[in-house]
């Protein structure tokens, strides 16, 4: 028997209108859905006019419910994972069904939707060239800042999923152990109150002291070499040594330093011109 297909599907993660037209209908002809919290899930599937049979999948079931949807799958059913919002697998239940399902020969379907971690760089400003995903830090500060230690040194922006109640504390975590950089925090994205917070660490974690922080947020810290803008002479540098061997397009070499550095295209072109107009005149 031809087994079935094991479609990992994204949701909103706050705003309806952001599922897809293809998660709509998968999640309309699969035999089954697997939600990390059915009731939760009921809401978004009624609101859509879904009516197929619901299941759990959340991490305290994950082993035996695992064994059961690649069952049902082995069977021919197909099965739509679902999580509460965004991405399931990202810091979210649903790696484990989906390495068991590749290592028993069934076809696994990723339907592309909302992640709050690329939502929120792709409105954060910070260089999105390079990026270390990190979802939740350990909750105890001990931990927590042995964590951040190890990150210290890390190239490109850090993305981070942080309860309300502690983002205060960590920022303040961070701007010890990382230095004072940069940071974004991306609040209640897609929804009413969304809102970008944007200053260096301490200045964020100011903005948020007084009070209750509310709803969801995602933090972004810029990485160390990129305070503000790398140096000038590095992008030169960088640009004199691509255009000097002679086999890479300005349009290629302002590219790949732009992509390397983070900054932004149109102020690396303009280097690269000066730096060529000199490798001229040499
Ligand atoms: N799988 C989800 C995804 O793809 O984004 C993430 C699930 S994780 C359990 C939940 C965390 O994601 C929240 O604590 C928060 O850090 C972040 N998050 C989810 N929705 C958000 C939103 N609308 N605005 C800001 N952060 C959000």
């Amino acid at each position: 028997m031809k087994s079935g297909t094991l479609y990992i599907v994204a949701t909103p993660i706050g705003n309806l209108e952001d599922i897809t037209f293809r998660a709509v209908r998968v999640l309309r002809e699969v035999d089954l859905i697997a939600a990390e919290d059915t009731r939760h899930s009921r809401k978004l599937l009624s609101h859509f006019g879904i009516s197929r049979p619901l299941t759990s999948y959340f991490d305290h079931n994950k082993e035996f419910k695992g064994s059961y949807l690649l069952d049902r799958l082995a069977e021919g059913a197909s099965v739509a994972l679902i999580s509460d919002a965004g991405t399931p697998c990202i810091s979210d239940p649903g790696y484990q069904l989906v390495r068991d399902a590749v290592a028993a020969g069934i076809t696994v379907v990723p339907i592309p939707g909302p992640s709050a971690a690329i939502t929120a760089l792709s409105g954060s400003g910070l260089p999105t060239g390079r990026f270390t995903f990190e979802g939740f830090l350990p909750n105890r500060q001990g931990k927590r800042r042995e964590r951040l230690a190890q990150l210290r040194d890390e190239p490109g922006v850090l993305i981070f999923y942080e309860s309300p109640n502690r983002l205060v504390a960590a920022l303040a975590d961070m701007a010890e152990i990382l230095g004072d950089r940069q940071a974004v925090v991306a609040r209640e994205l897609t929804k009413i109150y969304e809102e970008f917070v944007r200053g260096t660490l301490s200045q964020v974690a100011e903005r948020f002291r007084e009070g209750k922080v509310r709803g969801e947020v995602v933090l972004l810290v810029a990485p160390a070499a990129e305070q503000g803008q790398p140096e000038a002479p590095a992008v030169s540098s960088l640009l004199r040594e691509l255009l000097a061997a002679g086999d890479i397009s300005l349009k290629d070499a302002v590219l790949r330093v732009a992509l390397e550095t983070g900054l932004p295209r149109g102020e690396v072109y303009d280097e690269a011109l000066r730096v060529k107009a000199a490798l001229k005149d040499v």
